[in-house]
């Protein structure tokens, strides 16, 4: 067993890291304090720096123009972007772009690639993922309203969705939707690709997060979908078959999630040590003198730690055993590393004081942007009422 990263993949890691430093950092300022819309320009210019530097689409396939990196070296880069919360946009991998793009490349028609995948992969345009719904709980999205009927050629669909992550600005959603209600639950919805300009797509708001809208793709939106007309041939994959392509979108998502939260811990842990080892609590000693701040930092040390060893095997295990048989690992590190980094940023902020919740550091944008982190992609209490099951069913 070898803990190294591969040797291959070193040297990239190293210019993920340079660039995240020396060019993503120094945007974000400007970028979170005037909104997404407003810098266009600045993250464009990101974004043409991160082409020229080779280092665009880790994840995409080389006949996209990406890098073509397997599930734990993209999870390698991910860890080195998620250090800036633009870090993902710049290369092109950010959700909910990136999920779209492999069921897309997966499951899409050669029509639909042309048309959605192939400027989505170049970063021309945006896109979003519709499925949740104010009206029914997402944690059991086999309850959804959202219908789309057969009209001749076409499907027409009506429903209300929310929390359409960059929903604001894209030129596409993938719709999920009931096309089949007599089926048997996991098999009622298919998705359905909806250009934003159809008449009848509505979107009513950015929803206010904590005290904050957003714009553009950082942003979570309300929709309507009032008769809204598509043509049959815009069903990605077979009809029913939602759900099983969600569950292809959801599996690598959630170690892109992870390893990106891991790439917060390791900016987050930081960030406390240096304030920490300056920061005088009296004539002559610094916070870090005290036991509570140094317990802290080690529990913080063993946590971030313990969570990259458990999210680079759940990654090894798909890429060697397929999805379900990391099913369980999956769900494990889904709820355990969104705790350990919330829990890092909150005690940083409590070390940090006044300043912590001041917009001067990064903190309290993790605070308000990542806590929806043990919500999305399965609340705690399912991905652990799952694992809990099938442990015990050993014993029974
Ligand atoms: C930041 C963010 C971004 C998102 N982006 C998108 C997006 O782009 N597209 C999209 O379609 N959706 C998106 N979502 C929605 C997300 O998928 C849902 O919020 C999630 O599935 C939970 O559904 P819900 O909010 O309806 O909560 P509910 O299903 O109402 O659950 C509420 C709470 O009940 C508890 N609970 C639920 N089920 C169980 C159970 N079986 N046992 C014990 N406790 C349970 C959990 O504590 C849960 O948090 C996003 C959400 C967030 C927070």
């Amino acid at each position: 067993m070898d803990f190294d990263p591969p040797a291959a993949v070193r040297p990239l890691l190293e210019r993920y890291e340079r660039f995240v430093a020396d060019v993503v950092i120094p945007a974000e300022a400007e970028v979170l304090e005037h909104g997404f819309a407003a810098s266009a320009g600045r993250l464009a210019e990101l974004r043409a720096a991160c082409k020229a530097a080779g280092l665009w689409g880790p994840q995409l396939p080389p006949e996209l123009g990406g890098l073509g990196l397997g599930l734990v070296e993209h999870g390698l880069v991910s860890e080195r972007l998620g250090r800036s919360p633009l870090g993902h946009y710049a290369a092109g991998c950010q959700a909910p772009d990136a999920g779209n793009m492999e069921i897309l490349h997966k499951f899409g028609t050669p029509a639909q690639q042309a048309q959605w995948l192939a400027p989505l992969s170049k970063g021309e345009i945006r896109s979003c993922f519709s499925m949740t719904e104010p009206e029914n709980p997402g944690s059991n999205p086999t309850l959804l309203s959202c219908q789309a009927v057969k009209d001749g050629d076409d499907y027409v669909i009506d429903g209300h969705k929310w929390f359409t992550t960059a929903a604001d600005g894209a030129a596409f959603a993938i719709v999920m939707a009931v096309t089949n209600p007599e089926a048997p639950p996991h098999a009622r919805a298919s998705m359905i690709i909806v250009p934003t300009s159809t008449p009848g797509f509505e979107r009513v708001r950015n929803i206010k997060i904590m005290g904050e809208a957003g714009d553009g793709w950082g942003s979570h939106s309300e929709i309507w979908y009032r008769g809204v007309r598509v043509p049959q041939a815009n069903r990605l994959g077979g009809e029913g078959l939602g759900f099983m392509i969600a569950q292809e979108r959801l599996g690598p998502g959630r170690i892109h999630h992870c390893m990106r939260w891991i790439g917060i811990c390791e900016r987050v842990f930081e960030t406390t040590c240096r304030h920490i080892t300056r920061r005088k609590i009296d004539d002559e000693k610094t916070l870090s003198t005290r036991q509570i701040a140094q317990s802290w930092i080690a529990e913080a040390r063993a946590e971030i730690d313990a969570s990259r060893l458990m999210v680079l095997h759940a990654a090894w295990t798909i890429e060697k055993k397929g999805f379900s048989a990391a099913r369980d690992q999956v769900s494990l590190i889904k709820f355990y590393v969104a705790d350990v980094m919330l829990r890092l940023v909150d005690r940083a902020i409590q070390l940090h004081g006044a300043l912590g919740i001041t917009s001067d550091t990064i903190l309290a944008h993790y605070y308000v942007h990542e806590r929806g982190a043990r919500i999305y992609d399965g609340p705690d209490e399912v991905h652990k009422m799952v694992v809990a099951k099938r442990l015990l069913a050993r014993y029974q």
